[in-house]
């Protein structure tokens, strides 16, 4: 910690104190460093001025000088939009704007000389620009190299704060004494080896690129400083790991788990979840602690694969746990192994936040006298009070909703801290997964139970409802259930999107004669498990809800998945969410529901979606189209990490220097651990 953490930005040219409060709530930007450290998202040729006729849709951030030549509004209230005609005295293009109709409005005039720097997009062939940057044009002023072009939010903007305030603090913050002190965080030897660029040089050329060599230089620095830091976290985690914590000896599998699967099991088990029953086996004999992520599709059968990993515990005369995010979860998996306990002879119990007290007594007494055998509930099972005989295994569900804190209060209700095995369908691709769960080994569920018919998903436009309808129709007919998810839950005019409560009004009037639930984030606990309780047992046909369904819940029946306002979501959720459908055997449907006009991202990504129903696949394109740190999943992983300019994806190369110069350095300074 130096001066540059101290020091707040207000003191920065151009900033002073209602911009640097805006600057920390809205970036979290506070300090010299902080500023430093917030990079151009990209750089624009401030060099030259492109022409309209130039413009194609892979083109970065560009500028353009010219006039408007008409202004028109379009709709009304949230709805309206502005759209300005600018001409570069060749063509015309389009500039829209979503918001702040009327200030705009008056804000600038036509036969005007301005210069826009936007993003090109295409909307029916004409060029547009959405909301860009717009500045008059001032011949006077010298052309200038590469700019950075910095983020801001749409809350900065409204508050005429641009772009290029950045440049000006971060030219005042780069002559302060401050920045003159600047220490190098790097070892010199690592600096040396890889013949690094000096850090004050690489903020210099990330700010204010003296060409695209030095740049290149300057990221790689970046990037590398990253990458290397987060692999000695690796190196020490599991170093630490493979040392240090003893772990049951669990060395038979008995009758338990012998009679569930010559007599209980109705199906074989997929190639796929005897391998890594077989992972899971081979740990239990190393004497020490388990720590292993299983990922899975949606749909593999991961609950199969945890529960007769409960069942070596139990045959080795151990307690096991089963942790859900949710209510709902906990219930279903507790309904499961129920059945599935039974003809064992196996205790089983649920626990939540809302089980009744007596109730509670009896589980905590049952737990304490090893009575109750295997556990399943929420995260109240992590409160102190309860208090385990002696718990072998302890399996988390859906691993995305806890974080590592949470995972090693597991680990306290043991003298001998119980085997831990993690589950996720969000798949994370083998490489990444070796970084961000650093901690743990990974086990991986690649095959789909036999019989599965794949999920047919297909884009519609909104004004396709018709055919949309006739779709949830036959469905209905034919006995099915339908899904149908939103953005928000209520109408908010500000916001372009449609919500669970119009979404519910509308079904109903469509659908008169089906029952339909509503479940989202802002309802009591209890209403949202009677909702979703009258969609479980078939009683409502429909489900209107928010992503909070996004996990693990199973309706067999239920056919058809539509996701309103698609382009919202990302990826990997658009992919947990079809993996609600098709969990019968009967062909299911997802229907990608959005607006006209996408832009080419988006585009990308419903290919994507429509072509493949395999989990990696559409992790791995996730991934390089967001970047690692935005995918879930990665958020509240083990290292919970946060790359800035290093990329996972992209930069596998720099990956394996920074590990390698990450090694040398344990290697020849210990102190390092
Ligand atoms: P996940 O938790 O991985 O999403 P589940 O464990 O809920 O998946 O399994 C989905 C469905 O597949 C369940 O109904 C389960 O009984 C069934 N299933 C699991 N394994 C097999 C198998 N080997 N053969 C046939 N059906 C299976
Ligand atoms: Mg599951």
């Amino acid at each position: 910690m130096g001066i540059l953490d101290n020091k707040s930005v207000k003191y920065l040219k151009g900033i002073g104190e209602v911009r640097a409060k805006n600057l920390s709530t809205e970036l979290n930007i506070s300090t010299f460093r902080d500023l430093l450290n917030y990079f151009p998202t990209r750089h624009i040729d401030r060099s030259r001025f492109y022409t309209i006729s130039e413009l194609h849709e892979e083109m970065p951030y560009v500028q353009i000088r010219g006039q408007f030549v008409n202004f028109t509004v379009e709709g009304e209230g949230a709805k309206g939009r502005l759209k300005g005609a600018f001409s570069d005295g060749k063509r015309l293009m389009e500039v829209v704007w979503f918001s702040k109709i009327n200030k705009l409005r008056d804000l600038y005039h036509i036969g005007v000389e301005y210069v826009l720097f936007g993003k090109p997009g295409f909307f029916n062939n004409t060029p547009q620009m959405v909301h860009p940057e717009i500045e008059k044009y001032n011949p006077e002023q010298p052309p200038e190299g590469f700019q950075g072009v910095y983020s801001l939010t749409e809350k900065m903007r409204r508050k005429g704060m641009s772009s290029r305030l950045f440049p000006v603090a971060l030219r005042s913050l780069m002559e302060s004494d401050a920045f003159r002190d600047l220490e190098e965080t790097l070892p010199v030897e690592v600096i040396n080896a890889y013949n690094l660029m000096g850090l004050r040089d690489a903020y210099r050329e990330m700010h204010f690129p003296s060409g695209t060599d030095n740049l290149a230089r300057a990221r790689l620095r970046m990037k590398f400083e990253e990458l290397f830091y987060l692999e000695l976290n690796i190196m020490r985690f599991a170093m630490h790991r493979n040392t240090a914590i003893a772990g049951h000896f669990l060395p038979r599998v008995g009758n338990c788990f012998n009679k569930f699967y010559s007599e209980v099991l109705p199906f074989d088990l997929t190639g796929a979840q005897k391998r890594v029953l077989k992972e899971i086996r081979s740990d239990m004999v190393t004497g020490r602690q388990m720590n292993r992520l299983l990922q899975g599709d949606v749909g593999s059968g991961k609950t199969l694969v945890a529960f007769m990993t409960l069942l070596i515990g139990v045959d080795n005369g151990l307690q096991g746990s089963l942790m859900a995010p949710t209510e709902i979860l906990a219930s279903q998996h507790y309904e499961t192994l129920k059945e599935w306990c039974e003809p064992l002879g196996i205790s089983v119990k649920l626990l939540t936040g809302s089980t009744k007290v007596k109730e509670r007594r009896i589980i905590h007494e049952g737990l304490q006298s090893g009575e109750i055998q295997i556990l399943v509930g929420t995260h109240a099972l992590l409160e102190e009070k309860v208090e385990f005989k002696n718990l072998g295994i302890a399996i988390i569900d859906e691993q995305h909703r806890f974080g590592v804190a949470q995972r090693a209060r597991l680990w306290h209700k043991n003298r001998i801290p119980p085997h831990v095995l993690v589950m996720t369908a969000t798949p994370i691709p083998r490489t990444l997964a070796m970084t961000v769960y650093g901690d743990l080994d990974v086990s991986v569920i690649d095959e789909l139970p036999p019989g599965r018919k794949p999920i047919a998903t297909f884009l519609r436009y909104d004004d396709n409802r018709m055919e949309i309808n006739r779709l949830i129709n036959i469905q209905l007919m034919e006995g099915r259930q339908i899904y149908i998810v939103y953005p928000l839950v209520r109408e908010n005019p500000k916001l372009e999107l449609k919500s669970v409560e119009e979404g519910f009004e509308r079904i109903t009037g469509l659908f008169p004669d089906v029952g339909v639930s509503m479940v989202h984030g802002q309802m009591s606990t209890e209403k949202k498990d009677r909702e979703m309780e009258k969609f479980v047992s078939g009683e409502n046909r429909i489900m209107v809800a928010t992503t909070v369904i996004e996990v693990g819940v199973n309706v067999p029946n239920a056919s058809v998945m539509i996701i309103e306002n698609a382009e919202r979501f990302g990826l990997s959720q658009l992919h947990q969410l079809r993996g609600r459908v098709g969990r019968g055997a009967d062909k299911s449907y997802c229907i990608l529901v959005t607006r006209q006009q996408i832009g080419q991202d988006t585009r990308k990504r419903w290919r994507i979606m429509t072509e493949t129903t395999d989990g990696f696949v559409v992790s791995e394109a996730d991934m390089k189209l967001r970047g690692p740190g935005d995918m879930e999943g990665t958020q509240q992983s083990g290292l919970a990490f946060n790359l800035r300019v290093a990329d996972l994806a992209k930069d596998g190369q720099i990956v394996s220097l920074a590990r390698q110069g990450a090694k040398k350095i344990l290697e020849s300074h210990p102190e390092f651990y």
